[in-house]
């Protein structure tokens, strides 16, 4: 008989005590994300907080679907799931911290794009998605701004609530994913069926955009959307999209002829028009694939990508005052007597999508750094598991 009584048995620590819980980053359509640092390492992290359904509506799949597809596709430049924990009624995810996002390069007006710089953002945006493509993932939300920037410069690809696994040819998918202004012109006219196209586009759009310094195509609603495409690259056809006309949504433009991308793009090379005409080609099966692209004479002629360590740190100096702007606040709150002083951040709250910009001071991460379960931990995702699981199944798909 066992001479170790179970109440004398000192508890597990909480899951949510080995961090030390920080400001405000930002907020997505699922949840609110916060800054973080591990209380025995320092090391800074960020903490989504999804809050779980009440039971009778079910848990948030969106949630379930992140950590699985995460777990599935761990890479170089997809963001790193470190932990996962239930505190009270939330959902916590944790993941590899990051300082800014493409977003902010691409509006960061201070200096010049080089063309090694744009070719690097490009090349490693098309690692990740290749990476995923293979694994049989779409991401279907690609923006600037769901590319994350590590402090040494390393592109990651993050966001992962609406991505979806593909494959069977019948599978029917929804058409409102993606921000409107990198959505596929299959979606736009209602296609349900799509594939890795629909990412390509979106990265055909952000390699544009990094161009330009300027989205490409900003539509203001989803007819004004297929406008600035058609005037851009001349109105699809039964010729150049066979099957165009019998999409749901599919409706009858004045024709345009595709006028010349060289006018958009004076300073590019025609490596570089060639790769975007075959990223931004309309019939979904003439597409170029992602890891065609990386094979594309575009990024193997000089100059070359530059290396990521080597990249500007061009939002360091805008985190830097972020982060002075939150000491501050934090320090008047204290004087103050407030218990919880609120962050420049959490008193800003962006609308969904917009991103906050943080200050980064830590050096480049651990790579064994790894926080595990707990037992708590543990023992409250295994009573959802089974639940889940069967759950998932029914839910995978989205029609
Ligand atoms: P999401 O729900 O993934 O779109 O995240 C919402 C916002 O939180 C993002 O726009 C970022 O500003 C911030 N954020 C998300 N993940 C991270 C991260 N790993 N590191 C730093 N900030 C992040």
């Amino acid at each position: 008989m066992s001479t170790v009584t179970r109440h004398s048995a000192p508890r597990a620590p909480r899951a949510m005590d080995r961090y030390v819980k920080g400001r405000t980053l930002g907020e997505g359509t699922f949840g609110v994300v916060h800054e973080a640092r591990v209380e025995a390492t320092g090391e800074r992290v960020a903490i989504k907080k999804i809050r779980l359904g009440k039971l009778k509506e079910g848990v948030n799949f969106t949630a379930i679907r992140e950590i699985k597809l995460l777990q599935e596709i761990e890479h170089e430049h997809v963001i790193a799931l470190v932990d996962v924990f239930a505190h009270k009624k939330n959902l916590n995810l944790v993941f590899e911290f990051c300082g800014g996002d493409l977003e902010m390069v691409i509006r960061d007006k201070t200096a010049p794009l080089e063309r090694g710089e744009v070719k690097s953002y490009a090349m490693m945006t098309l690692r990740a998605v290749a990476h995923c493509h293979e694994r049989w993932v779409l991401h279907r939300d690609l923006k600037p701004n769901n590319l994350l920037i590590a402090p040494n410069g390393c592109l990651k690809l993050a966001d992962f609530g609406l991505a979806r696994i593909f494959g069977s040819p019948d599978r029917r998918f929804t058409h409102q994913v993606f921000a409107r202004w990198y959505r596929a012109p299959e979606l736009l006219l209602g296609s349900k069926t799509y594939g890795p196209g629909v990412d390509i586009w979106a990265v055909g759009c952000i390699i544009a955009e990094l161009m330009l310094r300027r989205p490409f195509f900003a539509g203001s609603s989803d007819i004004d959307q297929l406008g600035k495409v058609y005037a851009a690259l001349g109105t699809p056809t039964e010729t150049n999209w066979p099957g165009v006309s019998a999409l749901p949504d599919f409706i009858e433009f004045v024709y345009v002829p595709p006028p010349n991308l060289r006018d958009t793009f004076p300073n590019e090379t025609d490596e570089a028009l060639d790769l975007l005409r075959k990223m931004l080609e309309y019939d979904p099966n003439k597409r170029i694939t992602a890891a065609q692209a990386l094979e594309h004479p575009y990024f193997h002629t000089k100059p070359a990508p530059i290396p990521y360590e080597q990249l500007p740190k061009r939002f360091v100096a805008k985190e830097a005052e972020a982060n002075a702007a939150a000491a501050a606040a934090a320090a008047a709150a204290a004087a103050a007597g407030d218990e919880e002083p609120a962050s420049p951040a959490s008193a800003r709250q962006p609308k969904t999508g917009e991103k906050r910009r943080l200050e980064d001071t830590t050096d480049s991460t651990d790579p064994n750094f790894r926080p595990k379960l707990d037992e708590e931990d543990r023992e409250s995702l295994r009573k959802r598991k089974g639940a889940l699981d069967a759950a998932f199944a029914d839910v995978d798909g989205d029609d």
